[in-house]
């Protein structure tokens, strides 16, 4: 414009060059900082992306730790109850089982040992179950892998789920695992023993929902059975804390005091002389139904502490009846059973003693039956109780011989005069030789210690001839006559006293 510069394109067209540029350069800033903006975007995106999945991680570890058992990493309670019930739930048309294992040694094993040794015990312990249970016919998965087939309820107490059907079509491999299971575990040099109790409850037969499925396995693998054979089924009759049994309590109270039970007996023969010697005197609720059986009676009694009153009951009723047999000419000595419970009483000796005081005819023709395994659960005080009754000159007998583990310098020291054979001995007593020498071995060793000897359960005559033979004393059992009312037995001994009457 004032010449300075010669003219040129750039100095002509310098001006809108410039604008060019600078709207290049602010469009080319614009993208950077647009791409920028984007990138750190897409920069947090990811991050946040990575935070929530870390999150989810953690949740997940904390859910499976909240589904596992810290010690043994196996899935706990709450895991087992969420599976099990929707595998009921999702499949019930099958038949399943509900087992709970309970171990019974540990709390011995952690006094010996300490805390830190049961642990890693238990450590030890849980994974020998798991290859046991993991091998199982029939056997579900019960945590979040295939491979979880055993759950911890309880720090000694695991459980798992089996296909009922198909642990029944395989009987062998099942005896198998308990046999495993007896195998003692090598802990330190030591060989311990698991003391495994399985409890079974049965999908739909005992219940329909776990919960209810989980109790009653508890409460079978509590019972005398799952202790000496290692496995019990769920018994709703022997079911102490179920509904109907506390409904049972009340009624065998009202029964007991209302004279509704009743005594019926089953007679005794003495194998020399060939004549009926005495009877047993056993409980009975005529009207009852459904009917409840005498152990189970007796077994009711004694969980509700019934078993006092009923017990005396019975004595008073078996001292009326055997006066009731020696009007009728019968002078035959009158058996009662007794129970552990009434051993346990303190004033038991000193009311046994004013009865037979009062009933002074009937004194030494009353004995008291003791069962073998009920003295061994409580031995110095069964031991002191019976020694006061022998003292008063009430004849004792020990029940249900050779049923039990009971160490024989306790059963050469208890002042009885008679021993009763277990059923389970005598039945197949023709056919099992080891059964024979048993009874045989039995009968001579009572003999040697000054004890009578009776055969219980004996069914037929042949068994009859044998035990004769093998020189045992008197026997009882269907072969003579089964437990019926008095009246009637009176008329099976006394057929000439048909007009008699109760
Ligand atoms: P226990 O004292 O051993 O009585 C014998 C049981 O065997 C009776 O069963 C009797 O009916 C049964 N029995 C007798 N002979 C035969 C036979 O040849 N074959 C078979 N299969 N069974 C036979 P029950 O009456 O059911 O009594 C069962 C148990 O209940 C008794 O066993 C006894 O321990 C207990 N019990 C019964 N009554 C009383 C009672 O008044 N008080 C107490 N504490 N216990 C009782
Ligand atoms: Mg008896
Ligand atoms: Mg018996």
């Amino acid at each position: 414009m004032y010449g300075l510069l010669p003219t040129s394109f750039i100095t002509t067209y310098g001006l809108q060059l410039g604008s060019t540029l600078q709207a290049v350069v602010l469009t080319m800033a614009l993208a950077n900082r647009i791409y920028q903006e984007r990138e750190s975007r897409t920069r947090s995106r990811e991050a946040e992306l990575a935070a929530l999945s870390a999150q989810r991680r953690a949740e997940q570890r904390v859910m499976d730790q909240a589904m596992r058992d810290p010690l043994t990493q196996l899935p706990n309670r709450a895991c087992f109850e969420l599976n099990a019930s929707q595998k009921l739930h999702l499949r019930p048309g099958r038949r399943w089982a509900v087992c709970v294992a309970r171990l019974d040694n540990l709390a011995a094993v952690t006094k010996t040992l300490g805390h830190h040794n049961s642990d890693r015990l238990l450590e030890v312990v849980s994974l020998r179950l798991h290859q046991i249970a993991r091998d199982l016919p029939g056997i579900e998965p019960i945590g979040a892998n295939d491979e979880d087939c055993l759950a911890v309820l309880e720090p000694s107490t695991f459980a798992y789920l089996m296909d009922a059907g198909t642990a029944s079509a395989n009987p062998r491999q099942m005896a198998r695992s308990m046999e495993q299971l007896r195998e003692p575990i090598d802990y330190l040099g030591m060989q311990v023993p698991l003391d495994c109790c399985i409890g079974v409850a049965l999908f739909p037969d005992h219940g329909k929902d776990l919960n209810t499925l989980v109790r009653q396995a508890y409460v079978a693998q509590e019972t005398p059975i799952a202790r000496e054979k290692g496995q019990a089924y769920y018994d709703p009759a022997r079911d102490p804390y179920s509904p109907e049994r506390l409904t049972l309590v009340t009624e065998l109270r009202r029964a007991i005091d209302e004279n509704q039970l009743a005594l019926w007996f089953q007679p005794k023969r003495c194998l020399k002389r060939n004549e009926i010697v005495g009877v047993e005197a056993l409980i009975r609720w005529p009207d009852r139904q459904p009917a409840v059986f005498a152990d189970q009676i007796i077994a009711v009694a004694e969980q509700s502490g019934l078993i006092r009153p009923l017990t005396r009951w019975v004595m008073e009723q078996a001292l009326g009846a055997r006066k009731v047999l020696l009007e009728a000419g019968l002078d035959l000595a009158v058996s009662i059973n007794i129970s552990p419970n009434n051993l346990r009483e303190r004033d038991f000796p000193l009311f046994v003693q004013r009865l037979m005081t009062s009933h002074h005819q009937h004194r030494g023709r009353l004995i008291l039956e003791v069962t073998e395994t009920s003295m061994m659960q409580d031995p110095t005080n069964s031991m002191r109780t019976l020694r006061s009754l022998d003292h008063a000159g009430i004849p004792l007998a020990i029940d249900d011989f050779g049923s039990g583990y009971s160490s024989l310098s306790y059963i050469k020291q208890l002042p009885a005069c008679e021993v009763k054979i277990d059923r389970s001995l005598i039945t197949d007593l023709l056919s099992h030789t080891d059964d024979r020498i048993i009874v045989k071995t039995t009968i001579d060793m009572c003999h040697s210690l000054g004890y009578q000897v009776v055969a219980e359960g004996v069914e037929d005559e042949e068994t009859t001839e044998l035990l004769r033979e093998m020189g045992c004393d008197m026997i009882q059992g269907y072969v003579l006559a089964r437990p019926q009312p008095l009246a009637d037995l009176i008329r099976q001994l006394r057929p000439e006293a048909q007009a008699f009457r109760s």
